[in-house]
């Protein structure tokens, strides 16, 4: 096992990241999409656009990389992909989206327009995709002849170019992807083009959560492109939360350090206040007598509803700010002061450690 760590000192709290394990995760879902006709844009938003995961990704055959902000797409300057910025872009980031992105999801006119006048202004070129609201409620023309006609004028300006057409459900209201749906977006293509006269490069059908309706073959023809993050990483594909065969859910791992070890009721004692979301607390009756440990480790760092201790025996009970109470009583493992808890991560808990100026990074190079 070789580790590559940025910053020499092992403190913790700590995310391992297993370069080997995440290689093998974007073989697996290339081939499955590839084998279906889908190219991928791998989305980096989870790990802040890191160059030394992304430049995995482009290892392992992605030629498009896809985040929603800019500053990720900065941290991405020098990996070589087309970059994709998948959030509608703020009209005040215009300048530094022209710089360090070659395409972006867009619903707003007046922001394609600044985009287009940046790019005369920089000399450079940019896609622009439009994306259509079929549901979900988040970002997207639901108006479709508006999006036939800002298709028109965004296919009349030279400095952008008309790049293709996407869709983004089960981010807000979880409504699911489905052959109908999909079928209205490429029938929503050839309107596009038909008033055009542009033939469109992208269709961009979803994110991980359409890799379900992949499989069971319920894409339409004429959707090419999917947008994955969380499949891609991790192999977890979001409409059943399953994990896809052959793909190893280890990638991220956040090591915490136990900073108090001690025997403690179940139960707290005392009148029970609200806790900071306005809400009372519960607690399981497990017994008077219960080994509890503190790791130092807190909500700045990780999500506890979404991370999952890697040793089964112990319990994960909550986390404030700055400490993580686990009841590790029924481990076979004996614990003590100074040992480290793993954790297995879920989106919002990989998002928050990557994000944490608190967690150093540690990357397994090779097995
Ligand atoms: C985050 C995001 C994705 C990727 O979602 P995953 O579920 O991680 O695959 C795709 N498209 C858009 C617009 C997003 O915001």
């Amino acid at each position: 096992m070789k580790i590559d760590t940025r910053n020499k000192e092992l403190t913790y709290p700590s995310l391992t990241i297993h370069l080997p394990h995440l290689r093998n995760n974007v073989h697996v879902i290339r081939e499955l999409c590839e084998s279906r006709g889908i190219q991928i844009t791998a989305i980096t938003k989870v790990f802040e656009g890191d160059p030394m995961i992304a430049r995995v990704l482009v290892e392992e055959g992605m030629t498009m990389l896809g985040d929603s902000r800019v500053d990720n797409l900065e941290h991405m300057a020098d990996i070589k992909a087309e970059k994709w910025l998948i959030r509608p872009p703020m009209l005040s980031e215009v300048a530094r989206l022209v710089k360090y992105g070659d395409a972006s999801l867009n619903s707003e006119l007046a922001v394609i327009e600044a985009i287009a006048a940046e790019c005369e202004k920089q000399g450079r070129r940019h896609k622009i995709i439009l994306m259509a609201d079929l549901g979900d409620i988040r970002e997207g023309f639901v108006d479709y002849d508006e999006m036939v006609e800002v298709a028109k004028k965004v296919a009349a300006m030279p400095q952008v170019e008309l790049y293709g057409i996407g869709v983004n459900l089960t981010c807000f209201s979880f409504v699911q992807y489905d052959t109908e749906k999909l079928t209205e977006l490429v029938q929503l293509k050839k309107r596009v083009e038909e008033a055009t006269g542009v033939k469109l490069q992208v269709v961009s059908g979803g994110n991980s959560a359409t890799l379900d309706l992949m499989l069971r073959g319920g894409i339409p023809e004429g959707v090419n492109n999917l947008r994955l993050g969380e499949s891609v990483l991790i192999g977890k594909e979001r409409t059943h939360y399953s994990y896809l065969p052959g793909t190893y859910r280890d990638v991220f791992t956040l090591h915490a350090e136990i900073v108090e070890l001690k025997e403690k009721p179940s139960l707290p004692w005392g009148g029970i206040g609200v806790n900071s979301y306005g809400v009372k607390p519960t607690f399981v009756d497990r017994g008077p007598k219960r080994m509890k440990a503190i790791c130092a480790l807190g909500r700045q760092d990780f999500d506890p509803d979404i991370a999952t201790p890697c040793d089964p025996g112990i319990i994960l009970l909550g986390a404030s700010s700055d400490h993580l109470m686990l009841d590790v009583t029924d481990s076979e493992k004996t614990y003590k002061v100074g040992d480290c808890i793993d954790l297995e991560l879920g989106y919002f808990a990989m998002l928050r450690a990557f994000t944490s100026e608190y967690v150093r990074k540690e990357y397994l190079v090779e097995e």
